[in-house]
């Protein structure tokens, strides 16, 4: 069972011995096992069994329990017309705008929803869905340092002729102000597309787009959910994308979703979903449906709530983590970002946000990420993030024994020797 299973640097019948003081605690990925725990206790209502026989064609509408007011064979044919609910089982859509009802981050009234394997392919469809053929260059891809670090290598892996990394959204748009008017005039326009990410991976910080120009802006709201932030208005850009990986914590589920305003965009979102994958796992959209419908049943039983738990959790790590790295001065090992608290109108209250990463700067060492490594810590260096390597980010979802043990060693680093 993998919930009971020992961390490595851990024994004992309970695990609650340390038993390998020198073990190495890899905090590398956001991997979201912290919330393991509640759905150990909580988990009754989102249990899924999908019987050998269904969900078996390659189409979500053809796999639809029998019909009600139409016959399957009509609604199928209807469902094929309208490409963008072609591989959508429509009971996740209509589960995913209820919980977006409840915790009111985000409008999705007269929005189209596709699905993805994870948002990481919701992510390039955008990308696809937003450049055009006709370019005689890729469009820049961009986004604010320090930026998600997969954005650069998913964006480039496959070296397309349509879109190309093109780094810091600010440096780029340094770039075009300063760039001769009349040499613009002669060539084509340098076409970009800005990634937003907010709250943001690393930084936990709420971002806005930083062009202000005519290119299309992909916001990237993984983290826009009451766990991690106060939520202070639904969001309403015409393209979001959001996974039950940092909502749920289910990241082997490979389910996200992206609120699109245009049809015509939500249509290439899904031409690109066809031709890459033929479609998302109809068994994962049936899971996604069950938790996120356990998610929305279970909004207002506070001690049975996910985002009450989440939140809980998150604010006590934090200030476990403050506590053990101290005042971020710059005679101390590290820095920590502050964060203003805001109100949250899912809470009702004002909270202060509690990022899913640490955003930690070394004041006195000049690779962090070797620094914590020499401790046992696997860190993301602040290199894969466009900036320097004297920050790293650590991801603050993993279970509690890593957590707990992390605490340790940094509050070890930072105390005076
Ligand atoms: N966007 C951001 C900002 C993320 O942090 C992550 C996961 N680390 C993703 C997207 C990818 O999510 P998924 O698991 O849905 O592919």
């Amino acid at each position: 069972d993998g919930v009971c299973k020992c961390h490595a640097c851990y024994g004992g019948p309970d695990c609650s011995c340390q038993s390998v003081p020198e073990c190495i605690i890899d905090l590398d990925h956001g991997d979201p096992t912290m919330y393991e725990a509640y759905w150990l206790v909580n988990g009754a209502s989102s249990t899924t069994v999908i019987p050998g026989w269904q969900r078996m064609s390659y189409f979500a509408a053809a796999a639809a329990a029998p019909a009600t007011h139409t016959s399957s064979s009509s609604r199928v044919e209807q469902q094929q017309q309208d490409v963008a609910v072609w591989f959508m089982e429509h009971e996740l859509d209509v589960q995913i705008r209820a919980l977006h009802a409840v915790v009111g981050n985000a409008i999705t009234e007269g929005r189209h929803i596709v699905v993805g394997t994870g948002s990481t392919q919701l992510y390039q469809a955008a990308l696809y869905a937003l450049s055009s053929p006709e370019q005689s260059k890729p469009t820049c891809v961009i986004s604010a340092a320090p930026y998600y670090s997969s954005y650069p290598v998913v964006t480039d892996y496959l070296r397309s002729a349509l879109f190309r990394w093109a780094g810091d959204a600010t440096t780029f748009k340094l770039q075009q102000q300063s760039s001769d008017p009349n040499a613009a005039e002669e060539e084509e326009e340098q076409q970009y597309i800005e990634l937003v990410t907010s709250p943001n991976n690393p930084d936990g910080r709420i971002q806005h787009a930083v062009v202000n120009g005519s290119g299309p802006v992909i916001h990237d709201l993984a983290y826009y959910w009451p766990h991690y932030t106060p939520i202070t208005a639904p969001a309403d850009h015409d393209l979001m994308l959001f996974t039950l990986s940092k909502c749920t914590g289910h990241a082997g589920t490979r389910i996200g979703w992206a609120i699109v305003k245009d049809a015509a965009v939500a249509k290439k979102m899904v031409k690109f979903v066809e031709l890459n994958t033929i479609g998302v796992s109809q068994d994962s959209q049936i899971r996604a449906t069950q938790i996120l419908k356990a998610m929305t049943i279970s909004q207002h039983i506070q001690n049975q709530n996910l985002f009450h738990y989440g939140h809980s959790i998150m604010s006590y790590r934090w200030n476990r983590l403050r506590a053990a790295v101290g005042s971020s001065s710059s005679s101390s090992t590290f820095s920590l970002l502050d964060f203003s608290p805001d109100q949250c109108t899912f809470f009702g209250k004002k909270t202060t946000p509690t990022p899913a990463f640490a955003w930690l700067q070394c004041n006195k060492e000049v690779d962090c990420e070797a620094f914590l490594k020499s401790r046992g810590i696997i860190s993301r260096s602040g290199r894969h993030f466009g900036v320097g390597p004297e920050f790293v980010r650590l991801s603050m979802l993993e279970r509690s024994h890593s957590f707990e043990l992390v605490v340790q060693r940094l509050a070890s680093c930072s105390s005076p020797a």
